[in-house]
């Protein structure tokens, strides 16, 4: 066989995680462990349908409806059901918002947690040792790493999501953005800003 001999330079067997991810989905399906078309829908679904741009419009219309930013800081739940933002990873949330003197930031020093419905899916530093770990021993040197640096007089408040509940930052809506429509305004909201790790994007930027 030719995948024994040592001196083969390739490997017949699937090397890449989509190959092996392919494999192994042919062979829970052959077994009737899952539904292929239920497993499109999901994969559908978190391409597709579920990411950051969901946070961003909460964020926007959080920045210009002030009844739904009370709202939403108090208990966003209601109103993140009635605007289909709801479900796995997302049944708790809990809404911090950025100000003169505080910043906030996301972390989950246990595991991975996030709030998939309004973010989508981690970015893999979320998910690191590294970030988990000095999220909470250093956050103001993690934040210049990504590029954010705080005056001195701002307080640093690192939330850490647990399994119930999970944290959207709401960013500091940039100067300049008064004639801005929500659309627009949901354009400058980063994904890195919903986690604390970034800033809004100044228009024009
Ligand atoms: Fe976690």
């Amino acid at each position: 066989m030719p995948h024994d001999s040592h001196d083969h330079p390739h490997s017949l067997l699937p090397s890449d995680p989509a190959l092996r991810v392919k494999a192994l989905e042919t062979l829970l399906t052959d077994k009737g462990l899952i539904d292929p078309a239920a497993l499109d829908e999901i994969i559908d679904t978190y391409e597709n349908k579920v990411g950051p741009q969901n946070g961003a419009r909460v964020v926007a219309r959080m920045w210009t409806d002030p009844a739904f930013r009370s709202a939403m800081l108090d208990d966003p739940m209601p109103k993140l059901i009635e605007m289909g933002l709801y479900g796995r990873q997302g049944e708790h949330m809990v809404i911090v918002e950025n100000t003169e003197d505080t910043h906030n930031m996301v972390v989950c020093t246990l595991c991975s947690c996030y709030p998939w419905p309004l973010l989508g899916i981690p970015p893999g530093w979320y998910k690191s040792d590294a970030y988990r770990a000095r999220a909470v021993r250093e956050p103001r040197k993690v934040l210049a790493e990504f590029g954010v640096t705080l005056d001195e007089g701002v307080k640093v408040r690192v939330w850490d999501s647990t399994a119930e509940v999970r944290y959207l930052v709401v960013p500091r809506r940039p100067v300049g953005t008064e004639g801005m429509s929500e659309d627009e305004l949901a354009g400058l909201v980063t994904r890195d800003s919903m986690i604390g790790c970034g800033l809004a994007r100044e228009p024009g930027a």
